[in-house]
């Protein structure tokens, strides 16, 4: 059984057939999904933006019941609105925060989300990328979410793509230990998993496909082609997200 902990809706707002069946072929038996702005991804949404984006993964949560979760996606230059806004999303059943690059994950405006996540008990999906160029204002990097992980050590923090530069990713939040990291990227290189276990321990490392805009058999592959041992393979496949999560799946 794997858990998907890293999925998007697709432009029209849902999680396309052959994705699904993607899933069924390889025994991807719960997704964690959000939404970062219909038709696309939408950098810094407005209150409206967002709440059309989490509406859309509610709808899909029905019609896919028992098996996408939601996370709620916010914009946290939106002050009290994203904060109203992440718990509309909670007690509407979603079951998680996403942030992507509306402004750094150490910025004082993602504490209050990150406190609420820490009284509701829920994990926040936090994208990480340092790109070669330098990255934009708002677009954190390893170390920001290794920041955030230091001054809310009991918050359930995930570090999306293994930070992009996954090496440099992997050490950025290696003494954090609240910090997991997902293995979802386009980029499928050898011993991606291998480094995560070896430096953060096999219990912070879950899978994520990114999908359906990146390719979730290219993920499964990454992880199959891993050199682990069974335990760390079912950890990584589904045992550690569904720990974190809470027993929030059946
Ligand atoms: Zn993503």
């Amino acid at each position: 059984m794997i858990v998907d902990a890293h999925t998007h809706l697709d432009k029209d707002g849902h999680l396309y057939p052959a994705f699904l069946k993607s899933c069924a072929e390889f025994d991807v038996q719960y997704v964690w999904c959000s939404c970062v702005g219909l038709p696309s991804y939408i950098e810094y949404p407005t209150v409206e933006e967002v709440r059309q984006a989490n509406e859309a993964v509610r709808a899909e949560m029905r019609r896919l019941s028992g098996f996408m979760y939601g996370y709620v996606y916010v914009n946290p230059r939106l002050g009290a609105a994203a904060l109203d806004e992440f718990k509309r999303g909670l007690d509407a059943g979603m079951h998680g925060l996403k942030l992507w690059v509306a402004c750094r994950h150490s910025d004082p405006l993602v504490f209050p989300l990150i406190e609420y996540t820490i009284e509701r008990k829920v994990p926040a999906l936090l994208h990480a990328w340092r790109k070669a160029g330098g990255n934009e204002p708002g677009h954190s990097v390893p170390l920001d979410v290794a920041e955030l992980a230091r001054r809310y050590p009991e918050a359930k923090l995930i570090m999306a793509h293994l930070g992009g530069d996954w090496e440099h990713g992997i050490k950025a939040v290696r003494d954090t230990p609240n910090v997991l990291v997902d293995i979802c990227m386009s980029v499928v290189e050898a011993g991606q998993v291998e480094m995560a276990v070896r430096e953060l321990g096999h219990e912070r490392v879950v899978f994520g496909s990114d999908g359906p805009a990146n390719d979730l058999r290219a993920n499964i592959g990454k992880l199959q082609g891993a050199y682990l041992s069974s335990d760390e393979r079912r950890a990584i496949e589904s045992g550690n997200m569904l720990r974190l999560v809470g027993g929030k799946t059946p």
